[in-house]
C-alpha cells in the first residue's frame, strides 16, 4: 500500500531565515554556523513519525541558479540542520528534496540552473517526483509550509496543505483569493500543527 506523506517546507519550518543586511531581505542560511532551528522542529518531526507519515523535505534553494550557494554549501547546511536535531531531541527526515532553479537570477547566475521549472514550488514537481521514488500517496498527503508557494504545490499535487504562520486570518486573507493559494488548514506554529495532523488519527 502506497504511504501517506508530509512535505515539509524547510525555511521557516525546520530552520529560522536568516538577515541578510547587504539586500535587506530574509534569506535562507547559507553557512552552518547561521543555522538556528524553528522551536519544536524536533518534536515536529518526530511527531510526524509516530503518525505515520513518510518525511519529505522540499525546498526551493534558488541561491545555487543565482551563484550566492553553492550545492557544497548547501549540503553544509543540510547536515548542520540534521545535526542540530539529532542534538535537541531528534526528528529526521526521510527524503530531501531542493530546486536549484530560478527563472531570473541575475548578474551572477550560473545558466544551467536559470530557467522555469515545475521543480520550483508553486510547481508541483518536487512532491511529484518523491511520490515516485517512494511510493507515496498524494490524496492522503500533506504539504506544509510557511509560504503561499507551499499550499500552491500541495494543491496542484493533489495533496492536502497546511500554512504555519503566526499572521492574523484577516492579514492573510486578502492573499488567499490568488488562485490555488487557500490552505485547507492554518496554523499559528509547529506545535498546533502536529496537533491538527493528530486530531485525523494516525491512520488515515
Ligand atoms: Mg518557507
Amino acid at each position: 500500500m502506497k504511504r501517506k506523506a508530509a512535505f515539509v517546507d524547510r525555511d521557516g519550518i525546520l530552520n529560522e531565515l536568516i538577515y541578510d543586511e547587504v539586500h535587506g531581505i530574509l534569506d535562507s542560511p547559507r553557512r552552518p554556523e547561521q543555522v538556528v532551528l524553528m522551536k519544536g522542529a524536533s518534536e515536529f518531526l518526530n511527531g510526524l513519525h509516530e503518525l505515520g507519515y513518510f518525511i519529505a523535505i522540499v525546498t526551493n534553494q534558488p541561491g545555487i541558479a543565482k551563484g550566492t550557494l553553492t550545492e557544497q554549501e548547501l549540503e553544509a547546511v543540510h547536515a548542520t540542520i540534521a545535526g542540530q536535531l539529532r542534538e535537541t531531541g531528534g526528528g529526521t527526515w526521510d527524503a530531501l528534496y531542493y530546486s536549484p532553479y530560478h527563472p531570473k537570477p541575475g548578474p551572477w547566475g550560473r545558466k544551467d540552473f536559470t530557467r522555469d521549472s515545475n521543480c520550483r514550488k508553486p510547481g508541483p514537481g518536487m512532491l511529484m517526483r518523491a511520490a515516485e521514488d517512494h511510493d507515496l500517496d498524494l490524496d492522503r498527503s500533506w504539504m506544509i509550509g510557511d509560504g503561499l508557494v507551499d499550499v500552491q504545490a500541495g494543491k496542484a499535487a493533489g495533496c492536502r496543505t497546511m500554512l504555519v504562520t503566526k499572521l492574523k486570518i484577516s492579514h492573510i486573507e486578502r492573499f488567499l483569493d490568488m488562485k490555488d493559494a487557500e490552505p485547507d488548514e492554518i496554523a499559528p506554529n509547529l506545535k498546533a500543527a502536529l496537533e491538527r495532523l493528530k486530531r485525523e488519527g494516525g491512520g488515515a
